[in-house]
């Protein structure tokens, strides 16, 4: 298998008039955790929404794993063995903790899958325990999702995400607005995934991926303008200048 598992040729996207994103060459490479950092407004999420395909590029294209995916509906992408979880929390508030995760594995079994047996349901069910389990909310099990923490919720979602099994796990933001005992589970939980799959990151806060991250990007006013390991992006001048004035880094 090949070392890049993901790589973007010169993808933009441009909201009417407004570039939001311009010329990103990048590539990710399989078995590491690759940060896209930046401040509010960079294009972050956009291009985080071009590599998960959530919105086709007006420009460029998207590989995954040698194989031009630009533009393909959202839900190859799912089946091709990206799954994400996006800046805003999005789970069933009245379903339990383990139904939304069935849910979530259910939706990827009937798609692909309509004709499995019955008796895959209870399948699904212990593939939803196993899920939990892997995100620490085993005890939340029978918990209707609204009820639960905010960080709860969003290891939740990522334990949705982990429904489809993917090679390859995007997570923008995974611990916006939370506390910073909810923000160290969520940064354990986001390691100890990565020993499995490959991880993309975005994240506004530099210093919380500093530490986690094999490689990072940079993005600025919708271009790239670092990449490297985090010593280089930590030396890199033009970083330093980006960042200088934020409150949180
Ligand atoms: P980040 O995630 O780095 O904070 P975004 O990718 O969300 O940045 O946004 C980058 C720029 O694109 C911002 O100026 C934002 O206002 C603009 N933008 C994002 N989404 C849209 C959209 N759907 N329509 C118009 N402008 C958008
Ligand atoms: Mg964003």
């Amino acid at each position: 298998m090949s070392e890049v598992i993901l790589r973007t040729e010169k993808v933009g996207k441009r909201f009417g008039g407004f570039v939001a994103l311009k010329d990103i060459s990048a590539e990710f490479r399989r078995g590491k955790i690759t940060s896209i950092i930046g401040p509010n407004g960079a294009g972050k999420s956009t291009y985080f929404n071009l590599l998960s395909g959530a919105f086709t590029p007006t420009a460029g294209r998207v590989e995954f794993e040698g194989r031009d995916v630009t533009g393909l509906a959202q839900h190859r992408f799912a089946h091709m063995g990206i799954a994400k979880s996006f800046q805003i929390t999005n789970v069933f508030p009245q379903l339990t903790t383990h139904e939304n995760i069935r849910v979530a594995a259910q939706a990827l079994v009937s798609r692909f899958d309509i004709w499995r047996p019955r008796a895959a349901m209870t399948d699904l069910a212990d593939k939803a325990d196993h899920l939990l389990e892997r995100v620490g909310l085993q005890d939340r099990r029978n918990r209707p999702a609204g009820t639960l923490a905010h960080g709860e919720q969003r290891a939740l979602e990522i334990g949705m995400a982990l429904a489809s099994d993917p090679r390859l796990l995007l997570l923008d933001e995974p611990t916006a607005g939370m506390s910073p005992e909810e923000t160290r589970v969520m940064m354990d939980l986001v390691l100890s995934l990565a020993q499995e799959r490959t991880v993309i990151l975005v994240e506004h806060k530099m210093k919380l991926v500093m530490g986690i991250s094999d490689r990072l990007l940079v993005l600025h006013h919708g271009e790239l303008i670092a990449e490297g390991t985090p010593d280089d992006i930590r030396r890199n001048e033009m970083v330093k200048r980006v960042y200088l004035g934020q409150r949180e880094h």
